[in-house]
């Protein structure tokens, strides 16, 4: 074995740093400040991942059903996370170096998760990649819930409510995701709530695709962090933003998606169920579908 260098006795957080300017670069950051790197938050970031525990296995869903039987993609269910075309996983870029560890640097230990997504947190507080959303924004909404949690919620954006309060789904669309998540006998504290933009539109107005873009890799950076089993797209700009497709929410319901490993359940956002209530059967027969795939006992 060739003796390391120098330069090769921490390819870890080699790995982690290439990473994390890759993501900056792809926002559009050409330049760091040249500041001390004790003051930097990706350099803060690196110091969190790089002292990450060995991969450990995710405990199984109890009882959950085979594969086949709850509509999972074949890679997914064999426990494979594979990657996004547009933005490679850590694993992908570890395979690249022979000096890099072969694991994946997550899951963290809850400690160090927060203290990852706290870094993300500060960026998002001083994002100003969309002028009008940072001009007229009374604050950043982020996302709030159990960091450990088996199931994420991914909705569109925050509303006047969300807006104000600097929370997720806390205005009477919030209400309704409440009892959507307490029918599937689970409380708001075992899941985790985030939005594809973290910043309100004015006037609720759909977001742009450039807001969109701006915005992606917060919410995926959050997502490889807490790294859940489910995901359910709240709406058509959640589902199409995350599966990265056009296709309408009525033709992506009644079956599982795959991103990253975790399996995706799309539905419809609850604004759009209090415009529309007879489509709330149509939630409900997505629910029992979810909690079919994670062993929940579904009700009589
Ligand atoms: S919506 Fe996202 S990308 Fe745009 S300004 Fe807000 S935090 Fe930044």
């Amino acid at each position: 074995m060739p003796e390391q260098t120098g330069s090769d006795a921490f390819p870890r957080s080699r790995v982690i740093l290439r990473q994390k300017l890759e993501s900056l670069q792809r926002s559009g950051v050409q330049q760091l400040a040249k500041v001390p790197p004790s003051m930097t938050p990706i350099v803060q970031e690196v110091a969190v991942v790089a002292e990450l525990p060995p991969e450990r296995p995710r405990a199984p869903a109890p009882s959950r059903p085979a594969g086949a039987a709850s509509g999972r993609p074949p890679a997914a269910a064999a426990g494979e996370r594979p990657p996004l075309a547009a933005t490679p996983p850590a694993s992908s870029v570890a395979a690249s170096d022979p000096r890099a560890p072969s694991a994946p640097p997550t899951p963290l230990a809850p400690g160090q998760r927060s203290a990852a997504l706290d870094v993300i947190r500060r960026e998002v507080i001083v994002c100003r990649r969309c002028a009008e959303l940072a001009e007229k924004r009374t604050q950043t909404v982020f996302g709030a819930g159990n960091l450990q949690a088996r199931l994420c919620f991914l909705g569109e954006a925050p509303g006047a409510d969300e807006d104000r309060r600097g929370e997720p789904f806390v205005g009477p669309a919030g209400q309704l995701l409440d009892k959507i998540i307490a029918a599937c006998t689970l409380r708001r504290e075992d899941v985790y709530i985030l939005n594809v933009l973290k910043c309100r539109p004015p006037g609720n107005r759909t977001p742009l695709p450039d807001e969109v873009a701006n915005c992606r890799s917060f919410f995926e950076r959050q997502l490889e962090l807490i790294r859940p089993e489910f995901i359910c797209c709240l709406g058509a700009v959640a589902a199409q933003t995350l599966l990265r497709t056009v296709v309408p929410v009525g033709q992506l319901r009644g079956k599982f998606h795959d991103y990253r490993g975790s399996q995706v359940v799309v539905t419809y956002h609850p604004s759009y169920l209090l415009r529309t209530p007879a489509m709330k059967r149509h939630t409900w027969d997505d629910m029992k579908m979810l909690m079919q795939a994670m062993g929940i006992p579904i009700p009589p």
